[in-house]
């Protein structure tokens, strides 16, 4: 038997469907020994999980999942073992949250001028009080309200680029997010590196700037890979030295791409980045200890 880590989740603090504490119970009931908390440019859920995870006797990781801006793309940097309380990294955080609240405005916007009203309030009744707004929301905004038919419609029709729900925005940069989780102690992962459609010059210029700044890993296994990119993507880690990570980016059930404790191993050419993780490497020993 070997432990169970998902390194990438989400609450409703961002835009998940479950509360912090339900989902730390929920990764409990799908034996994942090892959960990271990642919610979108925001920690403020990582407390009441901590305690949550204690009962349950879940490892939790406090993440984060930062929105940046890279060459006019958006990318997402996911910081593990981060000091929430990090001030550099607190008020970073914090922009990013304001920047968000700017965009939504300008979103429901461009949704009045083609007749679609309210969509401000109405993203932001899914949204947590003291959490992000994000498309998510809007996208529950428009299918409940029955102007579109899926999520998939939504991010079809509606929130991308050329269509009328969209609002270009600039994120933190990439030097921004990898210091303030490297400086509050954690390490920084480029998420779900193929769903960024960067061609190889612009993948092999990335993993060389983030390796430059402090980066340590990128996502291999993810929900948002595909068999075929986990090779891919394992090629990449280890031509520029960097480790891998895996996670199911779970958001909820039936909004996720994948279920919480269901990702294959990591190919065997990676070097995981929980390697030299001193938790981890206690609950592996108990684990064996176990099975004597
Ligand atoms: P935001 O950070 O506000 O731009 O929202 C991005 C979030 O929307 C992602 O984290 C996903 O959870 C979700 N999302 C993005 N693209 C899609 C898609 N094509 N289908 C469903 N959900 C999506
Ligand atoms: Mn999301
Ligand atoms: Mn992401
Ligand atoms: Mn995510």
């Amino acid at each position: 038997m070997s432990l169970t880590i998902d390194l990438h989740s989400h609450s409703n603090i961002s835009d998940g469907v479950l509360t912090p504490a339900e989902l730390i119970e929920h990764a409990a009931m799908h034996k994942v020994h090892v959960l990271a908390l990642t919610d979108h440019d925001d920690t403020s859920g990582l407390e009441i999980a901590a305690i949550e995870a204690k009962s349950w006797g879940v490892q939790l990781i406090n993440g984060v999942e930062i929105s940046v801006t890279w060459k006019k793309r958006t990318l997402h940097i996911v910081g593990l073992n981060i000091n929430p309380e990090y001030t550099p990294l607190k008020t970073g955080l914090e922009a990013i949250r304001t920047g968000r609240h700017v965009r939504a405005v300008g979103m429901a916007a461009g949704l009045d001028k083609v007749g679609i009203k309210g969509s401000l309030d109405g993203a932001y009744r899914y949204a947590q009080e003291g959490g992000i707004i994000s498309r998510t929301h809007f996208a529950r905004f428009l299918v409940n309200s029955g102007l579109a038919k899926d999520n998939k419609s939504v991010f079809k029709n509606f929130l991308v680029k050329g269509k009328p729900g969209y609002f270009e925005h600039e994120w933190a940069s990439l030097a921004d997010a990898v210091n303030w989780i490297v400086g509050s102690g954690g390490q920084a992962v480029i998420a779900h590196p193929g769903r960024y459609d960067l061609g190889r010059t612009n993948m092999l210029l990335l993993l060389e700037e983030f390796r430059a700044l402090g980066g340590s890993a990128i996502e291999v296994v993810t929900g948002s890979h595909t068999v075929d990119q986990y090779v891919e993507f394992a090629k990449y880690a280890h031509l520029f030295g960097l480790k891998a990570s895996q996670g199911s980016d779970y958001h909820g059930k039936g909004i996720s791409y994948m279920e919480m404790g269901r990702l294959p191993a990591l190919p065997s050419n990676c070097i995981p980045i929980w390697q030299d993780w001193p938790e981890i490497r206690a609950l592996e020993a108990m684990l064996i200890e176990d099975s004597r």
